[in-house]
């Protein structure tokens, strides 16, 4: 069955300007990469459409959503910590979020298998605040959306180098959604105050958030080892959706984090995921999370999105 690889043009749009690593031309040139290494060809790919901006309420809080589109129309004002406003950011961010629920309803109505959206994955805004660089949580968002639809055990797995604290505490007290997230210490990165192993949930949700800290210097060999464990942790709870943040700021020549991956981690556990989906059967949605350097970007999303194809 298809894999659909969510596009639209307008993903430029999301762009802090020069100076700040978040550049628009990211999805063009990671585009112009999978082009070259021929993954075009294996996926189907899809336009997006403007969602319902009251499907943002299902995470956000709506004095946040509307203090957003201020910002957006007077072109001016902080969104949050890392995350300045500029006049159309509210429009890019819903598109954005839009790419991911499209994903969502695809894998729901049964039309592919994966589904994916590189211009997703923004883990760390809060309810009712944008952080690091992420100004609507598509993850968090996304989830809630499956819970409303009845969907009873969801698994967001995210290596992004950054610990996924936005999306940790959307779904720290429900064991409906089981939360994990491998990244760099973050005693020696942001976000610096979460990712440790010692969070493990609390109250109904104990027992189903899982924190795995690597290294400041990292490399596959101790990033595989750590994914090997996730491998037990999905094929124990056995989830009927998997969200996957696929961010790959991780790898050496990202200039963001300290870690030292190469592609062989990316394939390592982009491999293992398939296989557990195809052994378990559950529906795949991968969103883009971090990278910030060409053509790095491309090439590592690119490795992680052919295994989705086979
Ligand atoms: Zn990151």
């Amino acid at each position: 069955m298809a894999c659909f690889l969510f596009y639209d043009e307008n993903f430029k749009t999301l762009d802090f300007g020069p100076g700040h690593p978040m550049r628009g031309d990211r999805y063009e040139k990671a585009l112009e990469e999978f082009k070259k290494d021929g993954i075009l060809e294996k996926v189907e790919m899809r336009k997006v459409e403007m969602i319902d901006e009251d499907i943002l309420c299902l995470f956000h809080t709506s004095t946040y959503v509307e203090k957003v589109k201020k910002i957006s129309e007077e072109g001016q004002g902080i969104i949050g910590p890392d995350t300045p406003g500029y006049k159309g950011i509210y429009e890019a961010a819903l598109l954005s979020v839009s790419a991911t629920i499209f994903g969502v309803k695809s894998l729901l109505k049964n039309e592919c298998e994966v589904a994916i959206n590189i211009c997703g994955g923004w883990h760390h805004a809060f309810e009712n605040t944008g952080r690091g660089f992420c100004i609507f949580n598509d993850i968090a968002v996304a989830g809630n959306f499956l819970l409303k639809e009845g969907v009873e055990k969801i698994m967001i797995i995210d290596y992004d180098a950054h610990h996924g604290d936005g999306t940790q505490r959307a779904f720290y007290s429900s064991k409906k959604v089981f939360t994990i997230s491998l990244h760099q210490n973050p005693e020696t990165l942001y976000p610096f105050l979460t990712g440790v192993k010692e969070e493990i949930g609390e109250g109904e949700g104990k027992g189903f958030n899982r924190n795995f800290p690597l290294s400041f210097n990292c490399k596959d060999e101790e990033f595989i080892e750590n994914f090997k464990e996730v491998e037990e942790v999905i094929n124990n709870f056995k989830p009927e959706f998997l969200i996957l943040q696929m961010g790959v700021d991780g790898s050496k020549e990202c200039f963001i984090s300290n870690m030292k991956l190469t592609g062989e981690s990316y394939n390592y556990a982009s491999y293992k995921i398939r296989e557990s989906q195809k052994k378990i059967g559950f529906e795949l949605l991968s969103l883009g999370g971090g990278g910030f350097v060409h053509p790095m970007l491309g090439k590592n999303w690119g490795i992680q999105i052919n295994n989705f194809t086979n």
